[in-house]
């Protein structure tokens, strides 16, 4: 793994400039497709502004000398063909949807990073050796039918029609309806499922405030953290908010605001990069003149390591039922969702640290505490992420922001990983 870069300090600087111009032209591109009128962007799955992106897309990576194809959900492959057609592709990529009134890095930095480093590798040095493909997945949000990385579980097989069949967006159009609109579905075009892939690289804005507070360019991604959900009931007694004397009452919300006060305090005490949230609380009767008969409530946590994360859960439990016990208050606890941690690949890692260290780009590693498609593609391949700053940590919002300069430096390293991998024929 011993290597030199071959891009010299001129050079870097050349590149970057190049960069930084022709990153923004296909980003401030991509977001006038399904602009949002309150602000933003809003571009859902197997909506118009979607289709048009994505064929807007094609037509872009076919005028770069990419060959193009759609799958059967319509994720969008541009391929930059290697002299040896039987080795498995190397894949950069992210996804072209957005949520509500989205920002216009999220997902689409990926793409454009992908683009612009194979563009740029094809015009310096040819054919690859090994296939190089850019990736525009047709979903990962979740934000218009009830189903996330829709797109890169159907390449690796976590996600097929069955499942979709009964779900439909919040004006009941069926999924499998508006993906046959757009020209998609089982029989329409070659089969999502891969089994030629060699690795997976995934590009995207840090959607938090680490590297911006810590003057860090890149951020290589260690692991993708595991999360719990848990649902909680707790039961008091509604009663008269005027006459029942403070002692005597059993309050729901009172106990939960201690719970969730012990919750806050254990998290901080344990330390990162564990997170907790209580994101939801609903309580009953809701009214101003009545204490408090029933509250439900949610905690979300999250740590890189699934141990440490079952174990803070026990605690949850464990203390919210002690909680609830002086208080006399019934307490009802579930676990309703569970997604283990996914770690990075060791060797994509490292190799994303010589090339930073080599380049003089400032790095580090870390967790990702947001959910990506380098998860699903985790499951079938070696696979790496890697972050660049995003301002104030904004995300999931029309005021997401990075320096055309940061988003830069994010393609300079891909386009390195890249060579070597495709060029140099780096084995993993
Ligand atoms: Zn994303």
């Amino acid at each position: 793994m011993e290597q030199n870069v071959r891009i010299s300090p001129q050079e870097k600087e050349r590149l970057l400039s190049h960069f930084e111009t022709q990153i923004m032209q296909v980003l401030n591109w991509l977001a006038t497709f399904s602009p949002d009128e309150e602000g933003g962007i809003t571009r859902l799955l197997y909506t118009e502004g979607w289709l048009e992106a994505q064929q807007a897309l094609a037509q872009k990576m076919a005028g770069c000398g990419l060959k193009t194809e759609f799958d059967h959900v319509g994720n969008l492959f541009g391929k930059l063909l290697g002299e040896d057609l039987d080795a498995p592709s190397i894949i950069t990529g992210s996804h072209i949807d957005t949520v509500v009134q989205g920002g216009m890095y999220d997902g689409a930095y990926g793409i454009a990073a992908g683009l612009l480093a194979l563009d740029y590798l094809q015009q310096q040095f040819g054919k690859p050796k090994r296939t190089l493909e850019i990736v525009s997945l047709c979903e990962e949000e979740g934000s218009r039918f009830p189903m996330a990385y829709w797109g890169s579980g159907s390449i690796v097989g976590k996600r097929n029609f069955e499942q979709i069949v009964h779900l439909q967006d919040s004006d009941e159009v069926f999924f499998t309806d508006a993906m046959q609109l757009c020209g998609f579905g089982e029989g329409m075009g070659r089969d999502s499922r891969r089994s030629d892939i060699g690795a997976f690289i995934e590009v995207h804005i840090e959607q938090g405030a680490v590297l911006e507070e810590e003057g860090i360019a890149i951020g290589v991604v260690d692991t993708i953290a595991g999360q719990r959900r848990l649902k909680f009931e707790v039961i008091g007694e509604s009663n008269h908010a005027g006459t029942t004397p403070m002692h005597m009452r059993r309050d729901a919300l009172e106990g939960v605001s201690m719970m969730i006060q012990a919750l806050r305090r254990e998290a901080v005490r344990i330390g990162e990069p564990l997170v907790a949230t209580v994101g939801r609380l609903l309580v009953l009767p809701n009214v101003p003149n009545v204490v408090p008969g029933k509250a439900i409530f949610t905690v979300d946590a999250r740590h890189a390591d699934g141990q440490v994360l079952d174990r803070f859960c026990r605690w949850v439990m464990q203390e919210f039922s002690s909680i609830a016990d002086e208080r006399q208050l019934a307490i009802q606890g579930t676990e309703w969702f569970r997604e283990e941690p996914v770690p990075m690949h060791g060797k994509l890692k490292a190799y994303m640290d010589d090339v930073c260290g080599k380049m003089s780009i400032s790095s580090k590693r870390m967790v990702s505490g947001a959910g990506h498609d380098a998860q699903m593609f985790e499951h079938i391949c070696p696979t790496a992420m890697l972050f660049v700053p995003s301002r104030r940590g904004i995300s999931h919002s029309p005021e997401e922001y990075t320096e055309p300069r940061d988003l830069a430096v994010g393609v300079l390293v891909l386009t390195e990983l890249l060579y070597r991998l495709g060029y140099e024929g780096e084995e993993l």
